[in-house]
């Protein structure tokens, strides 16, 4: 197969011009038509010396990921299903951003030509954050979340990483009429490594796709706009501190290792002391001055007062001094394996309201795209399980209610993405022309 140009930061793409007998700024220009411009013809390349256009065609190819599904949610988040190959598919999910009014009643995205300045009603800021995935499920099988459920495949390449933002960027440009006023203002102002997966057990992928996203060249994010989310990788997050210390996020989930064993297993391997620890450590290099924590409240499991204040006692205690930590509580998605429920909105805001009484700065996140399943830990394309997690959960569903009182119900497994699954199909206030960007050697693949 020939090279995917998507697969290379501007140091890969320099070698990989050299290896051709090509200067290096050959790859600046390359990378800045790809990413900057979403040019993926070769020909289309004007300011590429003629030679070297009719050179690559054969050599590599700019080849997006074909896309399966496309669905909108009421409040203007997309989620995407790509199709990666034997079986395998991923998910990458946008959500916008509005002004102060919200979106629109019953708003699909994006309306057309909408922007801040010029907004209708619920004005689309014209930029959001894309949550992308690492892997074709994960091996980590955190309780709570469905990705887990359905065990691991592989790992993605950094083709398949960036290709999504690859992909987003410029269907999204497309469709905000961007290029036809001829604006190349970026809308993806944020990512997030929050999708399917753990990065940090993915690193090599992932560090050329990181250094893509700040490259000028490429995305010109600012460190502080791409957040790393990690379940708690501790000698891959002193590697990252060390090569790209973008933001980071710590799925923590419970304050004590008893509890965060069961709830995210790879606690038994860098326990919760370890993790801080690597936190600290993090912080000289960190574009922020905290580190976010992610809690998932499950009802009656990790969200009473004692855990409020076992939380609490652990940021601001630890080594004496405590973790300069902002904490973002999440609602817990429900699906039917798992066992387990969100709290009430009553103990959420009263969980919150403990912790920031006690001084750490806590957000309640909004849940959004709930109606496409687009929400956090029910990113659930369909993967081979090659770790039999899901029956794995399924047997523990059956066995154990983690949640006092609760009378297990009979659980049957079905992965959530048989639902709600639609055809690819361009934005719905938008005319079909062209509204998928194919590169060369890419396209769609046939629906399974
Ligand atoms: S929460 Fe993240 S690390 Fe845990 S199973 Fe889900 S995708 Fe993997």
């Amino acid at each position: 197969m020939t090279a995917n140009l998507l697969g290379f930061d501007l140091d890969g793409l320099a070698a990989f011009c050299e290896r051709l007998g090509e200067k290096r700024f050959r790859a600046v220009q390359l990378l800045r038509w790809m990413h900057q411009r979403g040019e993926s013809r070769f020909e289309q390349m004007s300011d590429l010396a003629r030679s070297l256009r009719e050179k690559l065609p054969g050599l590599c190819e700019v080849r997006a990921l074909p896309v399966l599904a496309q669905q909108e949610s009421a409040d203007g988040t997309i989620k995407w299903l790509f199709d990666v190959g034997d079986g395998n598919a991923i998910e990458t999910v946008f959500i916008p951003e509005y002004g102060d009014a919200g979106p629109p009643q019953g708003a699909v995205h994006p309306p057309r030509g909408a922007t801040a300045a010029g907004g209708q009603g619920g004005a689309v800021l014209g930029r959001g954050t894309l949550c992308i995935s690492s892997q074709a499920g994960c091996a980590v099988g955190c309780r709570f979340c469905s990705t887990g459920a359905q065990g691991f495949s592989r790992n993605l390449s950094t083709a398949e990483i960036v290709a999504q933002l690859w992909f987003a960027e410029h269907f999204l440009r497309r469709h905000l009429g961007h290029q036809a006023r001829g604006l190349s203002e970026r809308v993806i102002s944020n990512v997030v490594l929050m999708g399917m997966g753990e990065p940090l057990q993915n690193y090599a992928a992932l560090l050329p796709a990181l250094r893509l996203m700040l490259d000028d060249h490429g995305y010109g994010l600012s460190r502080r706009r791409v957040t790393v989310s990690t379940s708690g990788v501790v000698p891959m997050i002193e590697r990252l501190a060390a090569d790209c210390p973008v933001a980071l996020a710590v799925s923590l989930h419970a304050p004590t290792d008893a509890l965060r064993d069961e709830l995210v297993p790879l606690n038994r391997k860098y326990p919760i002391a370890e993790l801080l620890d690597a936190c600290l450590a993090y912080l000289p290099r960190a574009p922020r001055d905290f580190i976010t924590f992610e809690y998932c409240l499950l009802d009656g499991v990790n969200d009473q007062d004692l855990h409020a204040e076992q939380l609490i006692a652990l940021l601001r205690g630890h080594r004496g001094a405590g973790v300069p930590s902002k904490v973002n509580l999440i609602p817990f998605n429900p699906f039917p394996a798992s066992g387990l429920r969100c709290s009430s909105r009553a103990r959420v805001q009263a969980f919150a309201q403990r912790l920031n009484a006690a001084g750490i700065v806590t957000t309640v996140r909004k849940t959004r795209g709930d109606d496409i399943d687009a929400a956090c830990g029910q990113l659930a394309g369909e993967v081979l399980d090659r770790t039999g997690a899901a029956q794995r959960l399924e047997r523990l569903g059956r066995q154990t209610s983690p949640v006092p009182g609760d009378q297990a119900q009979p659980i049957v497994w079905q992965p959530r993405s048989e639902k709600n699954i639609t055809p690819p199909r361009p934005l719905r206030s938008l005319p079909p022309e062209g509204a998928v960007a194919v590169a060369s050697g890419g396209g769609r693949a046939p629906l399974p």
